[in-house]
């Protein structure tokens, strides 16, 4: 082959760079791994729609694997093996190796387990012309009219008046009701179709119906409404008050697929960010090695900035580090200044469909492997995580000792807009960060679009990171 190259060529080849396709680099074992490990991904995106019930998936997963829960102060040894659940909402794993902490430090990976979706308000409860109705207040950055005509499931808690605790989750088995939000029909639509597209359903207008049946006394005004509390009443003992102190919302009903003729790709509610999540606890649990102590952080509220004490900007991440080091009697200081994180989020997928915002060049392609973003940010890096050449060159160098599949990503041209992820709140720790994900199409949409073999690569780049 190479005699029918010329110099040129070959010189070319050994000095350019063009990133390749998993599919094409891949031996027929590994796409077949691939295939099997997206399984089990699916099965969690379908038990775990919401961040609680990412929590109780990955401890219910954790524990089968010996994981034990945690509470700070406890004592620990090398070998340990814990998970410290916040509030049902976030989760830390780690455990707890032989090296020298003040070394090696921990090696970390980090998602977000919440999701872009539809909270209900406080008073959603509300009858109108023969509906019962929800109000609701949507929850990251959504864009409106994609919530309306999507079967909805209403997943949550309702704290009752007793302080008992009730669970939600209706609307994903193919025997249960789903919900519905209305959109307007084209026929009457002729002035909503010149709206902006922002403009065209509002806030106010993601109103979700639940009901439609009277209950039949002539003496009662709100007829359908009785119905529908009388429902709740009987399955979860809930009374309209209990709205007060509930946390509901309604996410898209759908299951994840297998997309296309060859099942390469797969569509689902909430890719962001539990396609990071899923390869970032499923590579600690594997991993057998006993020499490195590592830390999978499982949190919520990024699509919000972060905030609460259930997302990365709270201490409690933090805590765990120091009091692992602690334990060691080693400075937390020197510990954190050794540690190594890969935050792990998401990405936007170059997307042929609107070629204009990217910048094909600097975009993650569709099946090029993960993706990792030196910075996120936007107007000239603003609010970004900036990794630095030296640690991104030493994640390249493991990447290339592992065969792993991976390619760099900015999310879109310069100035045509911007995010930010959880990075920038672990590397103020003074811990070498740089973000690392899978490129995702129509990201924030009611059903994303993500690639098995970017997928795959992110759980086998993990691996390599934290081994
Ligand atoms: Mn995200
Ligand atoms: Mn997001």
């Amino acid at each position: 082959m190479d005699e029918k190259k010329s110099k040129g060529q070959q010189l070319m080849e050994s000095l350019s760079y063009k990133k390749k396709n998993f599919f094409e680099i891949s031996s027929e074992k590994e796409i077949k791994e691939m295939y099997d490990y997206s399984e089990g991904y699916k099965k969690f995106l379908d038990e775990a729609k919401t961040e609680r019930e990412a929590v109780a998936y990955a401890v219910r997963t954790a524990e089968a694997k010996g994981y034990k829960p945690y509470k700070l102060g406890d004592k620990l040894k090398i070998g340990d093996k814990r998970y410290y659940n916040n509030r049902d909402k976030s989760v830390a794993f780690f455990k707890i190796g032989k090296n020298d902490l003040t070394e090696d430090g921990i090696r970390i990976v980090a998602a977000h387990i919440d999701s872009p979706r539809l909270d209900l308000k406080q008073n959603p409860l509300y009858e109108d012309s023969g509906f019962c109705l929800l109000k609701t207040h949507y929850y990251g950055g959504i864009k409106k009219y994609q919530w309306t005509t999507i079967p909805l499931a209403l997943h949550g808690v309702v704290v009752l008046s007793d302080g008992s605790r009730v669970e939600m989750r209706i609307g994903e088995n193919p025997d249960e009701p789903v919900f519905y939000i209305n959109d307007l029909l084209p026929h009457l639509g002729r002035e909503q179709v010149t709206q902006p597209m922002n403009k065209a359903i509002g806030g106010e207008d993601l109103n979700i119906v639940v009901g439609g049946l009277p209950y039949c006394d002539e003496d009662v005004k709100e007829k359908i409404k009785l119905t529908v509390l009388k429902i709740l009443s009987d399955k979860y003992g809930m009374k309209e008050e209990d709205f007060l102190s509930a946390e509901l919302a309604a996410v898209p009903a759908f299951p994840a697929r297998d997309v296309g003729f060859d099942r390469a790709l797969i569509g689902a509610y909430g890719h962001d960010d539990r396609v990071c999540a899923y390869p970032a606890l499923t590579a600690l649990l594997d991993d057998e090695t006993e020499d490195r102590t590592v830390l999978a952080i499982l949190v919520d509220k990024e699509e919000i900035g972060s905030e609460g004490n259930t997302g990365m900007q709270c201490s409690i991440f933090e805590d765990i580090i120091n009091a692992i080091a602690a334990q060691f009697n080693a400075d937390p200081a020197a510990v954190r200044a050794a540690s190594k994180c890969l935050s792990s989020d998401v990405t936007s997928c170059y997307d042929p469909n609107f070629a204009s915002v990217y910048e094909k060049r600097n975009s993650a392609i569709i099946s090029c492997g993960t993706a990792m973003c030196k910075f996120t940010g936007s107007g000239g890096k603003g609010g970004s995580n900036d990794a630095s050449a030296e640690f991104v060159g030493e994640i390249r160098k493991l990447f290339a000792e592992n065969n792993i599949c991976w390619q760099t990503s900015e999310l879109g041209k310069v100035d045509m807009g911007g995010g930010g992820t959880v990075a920038k709140y672990i590397a103020k720790l003074n811990i070498d960060t740089v973000d690392l994900g899978v490129p995702v199409i129509s990201m924030h949409a009611p059903y994303e679009l993500v690639s098995k073999a970017d997928v795959y690569s992110t759980y086998k780049a993990f691996a390599a990171f934290i081994k």
